[in-house]
């Protein structure tokens, strides 16, 4: 079964879209990112100029999608979003790009996985708002070039470091967006449950929001499975012990972790004595992708000092030990 606290996109988000946040002052935390934004906002609209392009860098779930909207929106421009991944040729980007209207905002999710060759039609669309093209094959190929309207592009990638540096530098606004404060998350927990109408107490918010991994899409997930298990409860607002039952059912710990992070943190303990140990070793050891490992399961480990990442590989942090139930032992190597 999917994992409860998977922070991408699964199918039962659908109903995330009506949670998601219009305005730069509705959104919720990422306190840097919004201020940056409403000032380059600001003189975009007041110039009557494309704002030039943002990249959104950071673990999925956290808003980018959400922040890419929201600055179409705030610029009064149409909105136009793809992938990486499903751009699969030059002319597909090139339709795309000839299709947009003055000052719009192209968002491209997952934009390090774009192929390389892709990558190199994006560099003129981005600088010059060019688009040098071929047409036709062999001896009767010649290039043209085609006017672009000036567009923001809004790229979001789960690995900056993956970008090459030459498309990393094109974009003029770099944001790293962080995980979400539990205190961020309680309100945006208890926004999410005013508006599906379900009747959560303040406290049993501050459970979900513990539980959420900082990730507003895993509040919003845990949110909804919260409300089917209190659907079928007794009735009543649902309170902590309510929220703490539902999430004891589904196995998220009080940490947010489920059975996945615990069998990564016990491999480490147990395996390992606590590390160093590679990441693919682990990958190969759990079944999982090391991409999955590094996107979706580290951050939050990393972030809430149970892991620490290290040259020589993963270690246990005290945090870690002592989640587990583990003595650490007495001095670690470091
Ligand atoms: P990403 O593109 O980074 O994977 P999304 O923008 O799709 O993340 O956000 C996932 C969901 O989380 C959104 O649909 C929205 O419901 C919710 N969300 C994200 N950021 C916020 C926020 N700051 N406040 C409230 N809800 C948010």
């Amino acid at each position: 079964p999917p994992r409860a606290v998977d922070p991408g996109r699964m199918d039962e988000d659908a109903g995330e879209v009506g949670l998601r946040p219009q305005t730069l002052e509705d959104f919720t935390g990422q306190k840097a990112s919004r201020e940056n934004l409403a000032i380059f906002i600001a003189a975009a609209r007041a110039r009557g100029e494309a704002m030039d392009h943002v990249l959104l860098h950071g673990p999925p779930g956290l808003g980018k999608t959400t922040l890419a909207q929201i600055v179409a929106r705030e610029l009064g421009v149409g909105f136009r979003a793809t992938s990486g991944p499903v751009i699969q040729r030059a002319g597909d980007l090139a339709a795309i790009l000839t299709n947009l209207q003055p000052r719009d905002v192209l968002f491209i999710d997952e934009i390090h996985r774009l192929q390389p060759a892709i990558e190199e039609v994006l560099y003129p669309a981005m600088e010059d708002f060019q688009l040098d093209l071929i047409i036709g094959e062999g001896p009767a190929a010649r290039s043209v070039r085609i006017d672009l309207s000036p567009f923001t592009l809004v790229a979001a990638t789960t690995r900056a470091g993956l970008l090459a540096t030459p498309l990393r530098d094109r974009f003029g606004i770099p944001l790293r967006l962080v995980f979400y404060t539990a205190e961020e998350l309680r309100q945006i927990v208890s926004r999410g449950a005013r508006k599906l109408q379900f009747d959560l107490t303040p406290e049993g918010a501050e459970e979900i929001a513990r539980r959420s991994r900082g990730t507003p899409r895993i509040a919003g997930r845990l949110l909804r499975r919260v409300r089917d298990f209190a659907s079928v409860a007794r009735p009543g607002p649902v309170d902590r012990a309510m929220a703490d039952a539902a999430l004891s059912r589904l196995e998220v710990d009080s940490l947010g972790l489920d059975a996945m992070d615990r069998r990564y943190l016990r491999r480490i303990a147990e395996f390992h004595h606590g590390g160093p140990v590679g990441v693919e070793t682990l990958a190969a050891a759990l079944a999982e992708a090391r991409d999955t490992l590094e996107d979706v399961v580290e951050p939050y480990l990393i972030q809430e000092g149970l892991v620490l990442r290290t040259s020589r590989g993963r270690m246990l942090g005290e945090r870690g030990w002592r989640h587990l139930g583990l003595q650490p032992p007495a001095r670690q190597a470091d």
